[in-house]
């Protein structure tokens, strides 16, 4: 069956793309065109419930309903800054903000604080969507975040976060050692517990 993706962000749709190789995985802006979903939510479960529930009534719309709608909100979180940029991650530094911008506020962040390392975990959650049912799935991965950027790979944060049991960032290690141990391979392996569940 068809999965819908309900998310905009490249750095994701790659990831899932490759996470269902087997799936017939289409991001809604293919059927859709552009739709902007305002984020409003004040938890990660619920912008995920927002993005999934939003593309599934687009999609009813044009009369699409045997489709099944996942979404996918997620962030980076650091305790010795409150939690931030914890759900605001993507606009961290303000609303269209690219990575690059993101990811300078947070070195400013910690280089005021004295921060050259700290823990920081990610969290992913999951929202699927079939025949009107709406279920949630969550998924988290720990580390540390530094306070700069350390190679190419992966997208958002990766370059300045560093996996629990390694010494490299994400950027450096690249996207096969991220998807063994991933927020969103952690939620998605549930979400594929949900569908065979559900389908
Ligand atoms: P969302 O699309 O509103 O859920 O925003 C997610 C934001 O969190 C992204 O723009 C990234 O800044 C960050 N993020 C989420 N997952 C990852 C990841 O796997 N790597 C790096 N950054 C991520």
């Amino acid at each position: 069956m068809r999965i819908v993706l309900a998310s905009g962000n490249k750095g994701k749709i790659k990831e899932f793309e490759k996470l269902m190789p087997n799936d017939d995985v289409v991001a809604f802006k293919e059927i859709l065109g552009d739709i902007e979903i305002i984020e409003d939510k004040d938890s990660f479960k619920g912008n995920a419930i927002k993005k999934a529930q939003t593309i599934y009534e687009e999609l009813l719309k044009k009369g699409i309903n045997d489709i099944i709608v996942i979404s996918d909100d997620s962030g980076i979180s650091v305790p010795a800054l409150n939690n931030e940029p914890g759900i605001y991650s993507a606009r961290y530094a303000g609303l269209n903000a690219s990575d690059k911008e993101n990811n300078e506020k947070l070195i400013k962040n910690l280089k005021e604080r004295n921060l050259e390392k700290t823990p920081a975990f990610y969290t992913a959650c999951i929202a699927i969507i079939y025949q009107g049912y709406t279920y949630t799935v969550h998924g988290w991965m720990h580390g540390n975040v530094i306070n700069e950027q350390k190679g190419e790979g992966g997208f958002g944060y990766d370059p300045m976060f560093i996996p629990k049991d390694f010494d490299k960032t994400l950027g450096e290690l690249g996207y096969e050692a991220k998807k063994e141990f991933s927020h969103r391979t952690k939620a998605l392996n549930l979400a594929k517990k949900v569908l065979d569940v559900i389908i």
